[in-house]
C-alpha cells in the first residue's frame, strides 16, 4: 500500500498550482563514523544519504565550510530528462520561497545538526 502524500511544506501560484513536499530521506549508516572534527576546516564534500521518490534513490552530498553545511548536492536522475525551461523557472521560483520561509543563515547550519536529521523536517 503506498504511503501517504506528506502535506506541502510550500505551494503557490505561478502558471500552475505549485505544491512543494521534502522528499523522504535515508541517512548513511556510515554518518556515525564522520570525523566531525576533521570538517570543522576548510572546504569538503561528504556523502550523507540518499532521498527517495520517484523512480529511484538519489545520493545526497552535503557541501561544508568550516563544519558548516553551505549547501546539498543532489545526484540527477539518469533516467528522466532535464527540466524544460518552464519548469526550471518553477523550480528556481520555488527555492526562492524556501529560502525565505526557512530562513536558513548564510553562514549555513552545523554539520552534526543535519546528519542528525533535524533540518529534513523530523
Ligand atoms: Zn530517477
Amino acid at each position: 500500500m503506498p504511503k501517504a502524500a506528506k502535506k506541502p511544506v510550500l505551494s503557490f501560484k505561478y502558471s500552475v498550482n505549485v505544491e512543494v513536499r521534502l522528499p523522504e530521506f535515508e541517512p548513511l549508516d556510515s554518518l556515525k563514523w564522520i570525523d566531525y572534527d576533521r570538517l570543522q576546516k576548510g572546504r569538503h564534500k561528504v556523502a550523507i544519504g540518499f532521498v527517495v521518490g520517484g523512480c529511484c534513490r538519489r545520493l545526497v552530498k552535503a557541501v561544508i565550510r568550516d563544519g558548516m553545511v553551505t549547501g546539498l548536492e543532489v545526484e540527477r536522475c539518469k533516467q528522466s530528462p532535464p527540466a524544460s525551461s518552464g519548469i526550471a523557472t518553477i523550480l528556481k521560483e520555488a527555492r526562492r520561497l524556501m529560502a525565505q520561509k526557512t530562513a536558513i543563515p548564510k553562514c549555513g547550519i552545523p554539520l552534526l545538526m543535519v546528519c542528525s536529521g533535524k533540518s529534513f523536517g523530523d
